[in-house]
């Protein structure tokens, strides 16, 4: 319901014409009994009567002018005293208009201004004078002349209207503000008595207010951590996107209000339920303090659940919780890659105590016979006098000591002394492969398969002696996966800084999804009728590692493989064997 209308500032304001009344009437009862004694004393004076008589007997004289007179002056005195109040109050009422914080206009129908106040005057910075010349459609531009009509009607049927617009200071800035406008009729003229509050301060805080909330809603939308804020009793009030990703839920709205122990921590990993008196975070939140877990499961839409690493922090309000807010990420697989690295790291122990088991069967069970083999060898070749023998005997003296250099190098890289004990020495690179081609010799001849070897004539590089079973491993697949009958190239490609070393065969070839994977330990294609232990490959890659080389396989031009070898000419520093 629309307010009424008061009618003039007459009733508006309220005359307390008895409290004038009162205020007159002594002053009118002096006047009448001073006229009293004067008209006594004149009475005296004419007629010579005594003027006590005069003055205090009954009925001594006409008493129709004294009454009147009194009469007289108390209507003037009354009427002078309602008068200087009114004159007065009006006065107080422009003043404290005039003055008021706000600035204030009184607008006619056709928009002109009627009367504006010195904060109006401020805000516009125009002279009163000059406003009351304007009117409000050159002030406002939302309320241009085409609009104030319309306007106008609205104030009139809703009687107070509040709105925020802008108005145009001289000078041209906009100002935004917000009127309080209430349609007056005062007489026969309809008029806005307006309000007016300048609420550019407050739009412009209010505007940083939302830009904030926007960065840190942002913020929280892009973060990759999901975000649940809960109230005091625990029930979701924010969720993040990616909150809703992990647990699988389409909106927000399917979980604001919701209890958020019940939608995502109900139950414990096994699936038995995790009762709210028992939840960890619940009773960090009434600790009052924030929870940082890692190994717990929390529950999607459908049920399954993952395993989680999350953060509670307490939101608190004067020392009382008044919320928390929850930040965690789906961990299942950082988990599952924690759980296959212990095991690994388990399998690796169990790989190091064997191979200190072998290390040690090499040395006695192996390098002892070879010894003694290259003792008697030597022995022969001294009391041999046969050329045919004293050549097979050589042959005999050169295998062993391969081997046993062999063994001796195997030991000690097998017995964990590392790369640094390795010593690196210019060698002839094409000599070791010749040396890893002549011990494949019977292997080759049972297969029927040709060599085809183009070497430069010089290749010199910093080797270990080791590296030939790289080459006898290349050369022995080759020769186990190429046809029967077949031709395996090798080839060396100087790159400057280094050699690169090819083995190709006319073999199937390796598909490209386990070129990488053949050199790792264990690792065999299905090949039918080859036998095999998937670990020569990773061993040749570990050798040419310990060279600073590279190893790879790729497809050959016509078929077939081409395993390439890349092995500097110099090993780096740290790793050459000290002295
Ligand atoms: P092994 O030969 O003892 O099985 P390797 O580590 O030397 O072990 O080789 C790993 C696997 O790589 C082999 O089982 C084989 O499937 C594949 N492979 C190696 N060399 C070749 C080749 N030249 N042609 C085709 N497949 C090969």
């Amino acid at each position: 319901m629309s307010p009424p209308i008061p009618k003039d500032s007459d009733e508006h304001f309220g005359f307390r014409r008895w409290r004038a009344f009162a205020e007159a009437l002594p002053i009118a009862l002096l006047i009448g009994v001073f006229y009293w004694f004067f008209d006594a004393w004149i009475h005296s004076a004419l007629t010579g009567r005594d003027f006590r008589a005069l003055a205090f007997a009954p009925v001594p004289v006409d008493l129709t002018p004294r009454i009147l007179v009194l009469l007289g002056a108390l209507v003037v005195t009354v009427l002078n005293r309602v008068l200087r109040n009114e004159r007065r109050r009006s006065l107080l009422m422009r003043f404290a208009v005039d003055h008021a914080g706000d600035a204030v206009l009184i607008v006619r129908e056709d928009a002109r201004i009627l009367y504006a106040n010195e904060a109006a005057a401020a805000h516009f910075g125009y002279p009163r004078e000059e406003l009351l010349e304007m009117g409000v459609t050159d002030l406002d531009p939302g309320y241009g002349t085409a609009v104030w009509p319309r306007h106008w009607r609205e104030l009139r049927e809703r009687r107070v209207m509040r709105l925020e617009t802008f108005h145009r200071k001289r000078g041209g800035e906009l100002r935004a503000v917000e009127v309080t406008a209430r349609f007056l009729r005062f007489r026969d003229l309809e008029l806005n008595c307006a309000f007016i509050r300048d609420i550019s301060e407050r739009k412009k805080a209010e505007q940083d207010l939302r830009k904030e909330e926007e960065r840190v809603r942002s913020l929280l939308e892009s973060t990759g951590e999901g975000i649940i804020g809960v109230d005091a009793g625990g029930l979701c009030t924010f969720v993040n996107p990616t909150a809703l990703a992990i647990l699988g839920y389409s909106k927000a709205e399917e979980m604001l209000g919701k209890d958020a122990h019940a939608l995502v921590h109900h139950s414990r990993p096994d699936g038995s339920p995790l009762p709210r008196s028992e939840c960890r975070a619940l009773a960090a939140l009434e600790r009052k303090a924030g929870i940082h877990v890692d190994g717990d499961v929390f529950w999607r839409q459908d049920g399954r659940s993952f395993e989680v690493e999350y953060r509670l922090h307490p939101i608190l309000r004067e020392g009382k919780t008044v919320g928390g807010v929850y930040a965690f990420s789906d961990v299942s697989e950082r988990k599952k890659s924690e759980r296959e690295l212990r095991e690994t790291a388990a399998k690796l122990r169990e790989a190091n105590r064997l191979k200190d088991l072998f290390t040690d069967i090499l040395r006695h069970d192996l390098m002892n016979p070879a010894a003694a083999v290259r003792s008697s060898a030597q022995l022969l070749s001294r009391i041999e006098d046969d050329p045919r023998k004293s050549k097979l005997v050589a042959n005999i003296l050169r295998s062993s000591d391969n081997l046993i250099e062999l063994c001796e190098n195997a030991a000690r890289y097998a017995r964990g002394a590392g790369p640094q004990a390795l010593d690196f020495v210019e060698r002839d690179l094409c000599a070791l492969i010749e040396r890893s081609i002549r011990d494949l010799e019977p292997q080759m001849r049972e297969r029927e398969v040709r060599i085809r070897f183009d070497r430069p004539a010089t290749c010199g590089a910093e080797l270990n002696p080791v590296i030939v079973d790289v080459f006898s491993n290349l050369i022995s697949n080759a020769v186990k996966y190429g046809p029967k009958g077949g031709e395996i190239g090798i080839a060396l490609e100087d790159e400057g800084e280094a050699w690169v070393v090819s083995v190709s065969d006319q073999g199937e070839g390796i598909p490209d999804e386990h070129k990488t994977r053949i050199f790792s330990r264990f690792e065999r294609l299905e090949k039918q009728g080859v036998k095999g232990s998937g670990l020569g490959l990773a061993i040749a890659k570990q050798l040419v590692d310990l060279h600073s080389g590279a190893i790879w396989v790729e497809d050959g031009p016509g078929g077939g493989s081409i395993f390439r070898v890349r092995l500097p000419k110099r090993i780096p520093t740290p790793l050459r064997a000290a002295g």
